[in-house]
């Protein structure tokens, strides 16, 4: 369990957190953190949870947390506190239902067993179904004292409107490089793993720049040899591609057109191209060239989608897509 004071890369919602829990609980009480899949949404929401349940608080000037060793935390990092509830769709289900809704209301109406504050997560909470979500507004409207409801998604949008205007909304923005890394740096630390080597590190660089910004993707990809493997021979032949060498690109397209690894390499392809495209667009290169790698990136994406549909030939796809960026290559030194 993450306490609130070592999360990453939130600051100023952490901050928030912590006076509002410091000012004697002075937040709404209904939240709602949204922002884009695996940033550390429910994280941060069990952080606070959990220190606003925890009975030895360490409080130090603004800095406020759970101590993660008395009861109380105990029972919240087992989920079995007495005053906390957790909900999300259960296993078989596609929504969240409203009997699942009507126990949590009823739940929070109900004396705190601790003394101290009721609370419930609602995590994926896009799939209340209709009649949870309205089952839930009473609640939301008129709230028994001292509790709180903390809903996660990554689609407000897609919630109710009534829903929305009734919560406060912590919006959680995407992870910066930086704080993706001391993330990952932070689980192997707890997973007592040895200390990073130099060729470690690089293997964090690659798991970053595959991560797409989401922490789950980073830390599977950096525990992954046969992918880190696989982008690092990638990554190297992406810098030789020449239009002089077809044999080389055949050779490639043959060996990755194989059904087990064509899906990673055409995922490799469309990071690769759009670095490149932020890149030209940053160092403000040729329009012609940036129009390139955009027809270059939706081509790809294209191909990929009629293989899914037609089953068309992977390694040909590979080849064709190959001597593109060759080409793009080639033009780009003569200018
Ligand atoms: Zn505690």
């Amino acid at each position: 369990m993450t306490a609130l004071d070592t999360i990453i890369g939130h600051d100023s919602t952490v901050s928030t957190l912590q006076r509002s829990i410091k000012s004697g609980g002075r937040f709404s009480h209904a939240m709602l953190f949204n922002g884009p899949p695996s940033v550390g949404k429910r994280t941060t929401a069990l952080a606070f949870l959990q220190a606003l349940h925890c009975r030895s608080r360490g409080d130090d000037g603004n800095r406020l947390q759970s101590c993660g060793e008395c009861p109380a935390c105990q029972r919240f990092q087992q989920r079995t506190h007495p005053d906390f509830t957790y909900l999300t769709v259960e296993e078989g289900k596609t929504r969240i239902s409203i009997d699942q809704i009507r126990a949590l209301c009823h739940f929070l109406t109900l004396s705190s067993l601790e003394g101290g504050w009721k609370s419930a997560l609602i995590d994926d909470a896009v799939f209340l179904s209709e009649g949870a979500a309205n089952a839930l507004l009473k609640t939301l409207e008129e709230p028994t004292p001292k509790t709180v409801l903390i809903l996660v998604t990554e689609r407000p949008g897609a919630l109710l409107p009534t829903i929305r205007s009734r919560c406060n909304q912590l919006r959680f923005s995407p992870l910066d490089e930086a704080s993706l890394r001391a993330i990952i740096l932070q689980q192997e630390k707890r997973q007592e793993r040895s200390l990073p080597t130099e060729q470690h590190m690089k293997r964090v660089d690659a798991a970053l720049f595959l991560s797409g910004g989401r922490i789950d993707t980073a830390l599977a990809a950096v525990r992954d040899e046969n992918q880190m493997e696989l982008w690092e021979t990638f990554s190297h032949a992406w810098e030789s591609f020449t239009i002089t060498d077809l044999a080389k690109m055949n050779q490639l397209a043959e060996k990755w057109g194989k059904e087990t690894l064509f899906p990673r390499i055409m995922r490799f392809i469309s990071l690769k191209l759009f670095h490149l495209l932020k890149q030209n667009v940053r160092e403000q290169k040729s329009g012609i060239e940036v129009r390139r790698l955009i027809d270059l990136q939706k081509a790809s994406h294209n191909l990929r989608d009629q293989q899914e549909s037609y089953n068309t030939n992977r390694r040909l796809i590979l080849e064709s897509l190959f001597i593109r960026i060759a080409m793009i290559r080639n033009s780009a030194s003569n200018r």
